[in-house]
């Protein structure tokens, strides 16, 4: 099925993330992704590496690596700490996650194979995370930063706050 990004939740509306939607497709769109761009980037997606893009995708929660490993254990690919943080290190650098600080965890990205630098909106209750176009966040820390004459080479945003889900709990 080719994927058609006006249909697939996770893509065509960020807030998707933090609301009700058919998640596997998310999943499996996601995953069929980053099985064509490893190919293409000559990587192989191996079956411990694919297996953690898995875990990941179940939600769009971030998971630390020790809960990570945790699964790979208890489904039998080892309990040894380097074939997780191997499996998470490969997955970050090809883009198929995003390595979230404030939490020092993981989550899927939704968009692998798409240039972008999101803002990571993280729900503290939950840890359910979200990408927002990061552009005009961008453009207003540049014009800032110019205007001292800084420039900036990287940047990474992260928002932490509460989802509607959680809000709602909370209330
Ligand atoms: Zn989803
Ligand atoms: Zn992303
Ligand atoms: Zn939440």
């Amino acid at each position: 099925m080719a994927h058609d990004p006006a249909r697939c939740p996770g893509c065509a509306d960020p807030a998707a993330a933090f609301g009700p939607h058919d998640h596997a497709h998310c999943a499996t769109d996601v995953l069929a992704r980053a099985e064509m761009l490893a190919g293409a980037a000559g990587a192989r997606l191996t079956p411990v590496r694919r297996r953690v893009l898995e875990i990941l995708l179940e939600s769009h929660r971030a998971l630390g690596a020790y809960d990570v490993l945790n699964r790979l254990a208890a489904e039998g690919y080892g309990n040894q700490p380097p074939v997780a943080y191997r499996a998470l290190e490969f997955l970050e650098e090809h883009g198929f996650v995003h390595r979230i600080r404030r939490l020092n965890a993981f989550a899927a990205c939704m968009h692998p194979g798409e240039a972008h630098a999101p803002v990571f909106l993280i729900c503290r209750a939950c840890q359910s995370v979200a990408e927002a176009p990061g552009a005009p966040v961008r453009a207003a820390l540049d014009a800032a930063a110019g205007a001292m004459g800084f420039a900036i080479e990287r940047l990474t945003v992260e928002a932490l706050g509460l989802c509607p889900a959680c809000a709602e709990g909370a209330a």
